[in-house]
């Protein structure tokens, strides 16, 4: 029988057979061309990373368990023990836990740069520094580098640009165009969109990188499972219509919310009001995304009553699903920061993340109604 499934199978196997020793040699001399560990490569995963390197215009990628891994793996490229990295001050949390506990233990140190630094890096470079990791879009207020002058920025003084794409999207922006060394998301976000999966990904600009970062995934283990890798596949597909939803509806509510008397600030790059809504929308195709923050009165029992009210946006910490939520960064994402760093960040107790779905927009629109009334 001449079995031609459309789309390709689960290969849910951790291991793959060979004829004799003759198949063996050929695994290694034809690379490509057979499969032998999953750890090592599967057509499921290698399936979800040429997907998002054909999306993020790269030379290779890998899938990883996670965005973590993602993001871990990407340092590795690049460093080791004695080298120095630049960090966005304005970060996923866990990105600045893994620099602060865990990969100042391995001797690879860290300095923030403040979002308003970002094209003068001068002042922060060392003959030890090696990259700049930012975010296109970053979590919580929405700021928006312009990858282009940091890409430049960074080059000029002989950093790599390693860029956290999650908010963004290839669909929003793709960074390796502008200059970026390498592109990651956490793909548990909108790249898989259903939030049924933990996965991440990094896509390299170069060759030489894309096959260190290969190795990294199988010699540290980083690599993604085959379910987990079908699924993140068939969410992936619908990825263009889903952040073209998101971002319509995201764009309506947040002018709702700007002028509605209980919310205090609507942080959204699409709205005029927004510092950066100019590059925004020359650097995102005219699309802003699905997340944004808003500041409530600062007081807990304010927020409290809010999350108690809203029956659309579950709170659940995380983001980037067809489906509603909202989130709190001080509590979650941005809870291991000193309260200092929370205080210049402009994370503080009334400030809820809201990551809007593909809903309709009215039903949306009704609940954040009758929750802020
Ligand atoms: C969620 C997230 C991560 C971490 O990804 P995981 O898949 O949870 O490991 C990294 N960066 C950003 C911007 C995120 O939102």
């Amino acid at each position: 029988m001449d079995i031609r499934p459309k789309i390709t199978p689960i290969y849910q196997t951790s291991v793959f057979k060979f004829e004799d020793l003759n198949e063996l040699e050929s695994y290694f001399s034809e690379p490509g061309s057979r499969y032998l560990y999953s750890r090592n490569g599967n057509p499921n995963s290698d399936e979800l990373a040429d997907a998002i390197n054909r999306l993020e215009g790269g030379t290779g990628a890998i899938a990883t368990g996670s965005g973590m891994a993602a993001i871990f793996a990407a340092i590795l490229a690049y460093c080791q023990a004695g080298d120095h990295v630049l960090c966005a001050a304005d970060i996923y949390g866990g990105s600045s836990t893994l620099l602060n506990a865990e990969l100042s233990r391995m001797g690879i140190t860290v300095t923030y740069v403040p979002f308003e630094q970002f094209y003068d890096l001068q002042q922060f470079v060392r003959p030890t520094t090696r990259l700049m990791l930012a975010e296109t879009i970053s979590n919580p207020l929405l700021r928006v580098a312009d990858l282009g002058r940091l890409a430049e920025e960074c080059h000029w003084h002989g950093l790599k640009l390693v860029v956290d794409n999650t908010f963004a999207t290839p669909v929003i922006t793709r960074p390796l165009a502008l200059g970026a060394d390498i592109a990651l998301h956490s793909v548990t976000k909108y790249l898989a969109g259903h939030s049924d999966v933990t996965a991440g990904v990094v896509v390299a600009a170069d060759e030489a990188i894309a096959a260190r970062l290969k190795q990294i995934g199988v010699i540290y283990g980083l690599t993604l499972s085959p379910m987990e890798s079908w699924l993140a596949v068939r969410g992936l597909k619908t990825l263009r219509v889903r952040v073209r939803e998101h971002s319509h509806n995201a764009l309506v509510i947040a002018s709702f919310l700007a002028n509605h008397t209980g919310v205090r600030e609507v942080y959204y790059p699409g709205l005029e009001q927004h510092p950066q809504h100019a590059l925004a929308a020359k650097q995102g195709a005219g699309m802003f995304g699905g997340m944004m923050s808003i500041l409530l009165a600062d007081d807990a029992e304010a927020v409290n009553d809010f999350m108690r009210r809203v029956k659309r946006f579950p709170f659940a910490p995380s983001l980037a699903g067809v489906d509603s939520s909202l989130s709190y960064p001080l509590g979650t994402s941005h809870r291991a920061l000193t309260s200092e760093q929370q205080q210049n960040l402009g994370i503080t107790t009334g400030l809820v993340r809201l990551s809007i779905g593909i809903e309709p927009v009215e039903e949306l629109l009704a609940d954040l109604e009758q929750a802020l009334a």
